[in-house]
């Protein structure tokens, strides 16, 4: 197809287009006809995925927390799984790589199946220079090419694979008010593209947050693990009632269902840390704060390559223990309906 062709036959959905608010386009430079096709096509890809699945009587789940390490995930098998237990798409942060590149090149291989992602900040190149991470991340999305960004770690005790390994390398501090936090959260403003964070439930740390989100209030800030309470000694000030507080005094601000199972201990501190489960159900307050602010939450894996094997079996624990509960419209939302809102920056359906 030569290239008036190709913007012949791109008219329509351009047009269309034209008239949505678009995250990563919001205060960059004004797309080319041919940035706003390439995008056009990446979202009718994911749709017609999801839709196929919708179709089907399924409940299709978009991930929007997971890892991707090119070279270790096997992306054939979790691929394989994602149409199996119905994943309609992974926004894969890539880590262990100069830039966001490789997410890219996986959404271009398999379109309907990965979202592009800025780089997961999981790694080295976070930790030791944070600040040049997100002017990487801002070169990145720059380009228009990227639709959500992965995870920073600003507070993060180390995972219980790493506890088992004996590696205490991954207990982080990165300043959520120093210079990263505040370029970052800018950074959101000024695009309107959604960042992660890993941010350990501690007292003293939450009213930084808090100060942040207020001077901060158009960040799109996605809090990553709900409930997640691994020292509970270090964190009394954290249940549905404050998290409710949270919702109603920053629009913007959402959480993501990546936790451990319910009967799970974290073995440092012999805490049971996912609280949101009781009796290894979902507790009735956080069930009722789902449903009564169902924009604010989304599901996602926490996939990383040393619990690739878990992939269904996480999944499945989510729909049945945490969506399952919820009345059918709620339970889309979480599913898919909230992800789609913040990555294509229009309601489902819409
Ligand atoms: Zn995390």
């Amino acid at each position: 197809m030569d290239r008036r062709r190709f913007l012949q036959h791109a008219a329509a959905p351009v047009t269309a287009l034209a008239t949505m608010s678009i995250p990563a386009f919001a205060q960059s430079a004004p797309a080319s006809t041919g940035d706003l096709a390439v995008r056009a096509a990446s979202i009718e890809a994911w749709r017609q995925r999801l839709q196929g699945m919708l179709d089907k009587g399924r409940l299709p789940m978009i991930d929007i927390q997971a890892t991707y390490v090119p070279g270790v995930t096997n992306i054939g098998q979790l691929m394989a799984w994602m149409d199996e237990v119905d994943i309609a798409q992974i926004a894969f942060a890539t880590a262990s790589s100069p830039d966001s590149g490789p997410s890219l090149e996986l959404h271009r291989q398999y379109p309907g199946y990965f979202i592009p992602t800025t780089s997961s900040g999981e790694f080295p190149r976070w930790w030791n220079n944070p600040a040049a991470f997100v002017s990487r991340v801002a070169a990145d999305l720059k380009t228009g090419n990227y639709y959500t960004m992965g995870e920073h770690e600003f507070r993060h005790y180390p995972s219980p694979e790493q506890v088992e390994a004996r590696n205490n390398g991954r207990d982080i501090t990165v300043p959520l008010d120093g210079p990263a936090g505040h370029a970052l959260f800018q950074l959101s403003e000024d695009t309107g593209t959604a960042f992660q964070i890993h941010y350990e439930i501690e007292d003293p740390l939450l009213p930084v947050l808090e100060s942040m989100l207020a001077r901060y209030p158009k960040a799109r800030v996605i809090w990553c693990h709900l409930g997640m309470i691994r020292y509970p000694d270090r964190a009394k000030a954290y249940n549905p009632a404050y998290v409710k507080s949270l919702i109603t005094r920053f629009p913007h601000l959402h959480f993501d269902l990546a936790v451990p199972r319910a009967e799970n201990i974290y073995r440092p501190s012999g805490a049971r840390d996912s609280t949101i489960f009781q009796n290894g159900r979902l507790g009735e307050e956080w069930q009722a704060l789902m449903e009564g602010f169902p924009d604010r939450f989304l599901v996602a894996s926490d996939y990383r390559p040393p619990v690739e094997s878990l992939y269904r079996t996480t999944m499945g624990r989510h729909r049945n223990q945490i969506l399952g509960p919820l009345s059918e419209a709620v339970r889309h939302k979480l599913a898919y309906g909230n992800a789609w809102r913040l990555v294509t920056g229009n309601s489902w359906g819409a």
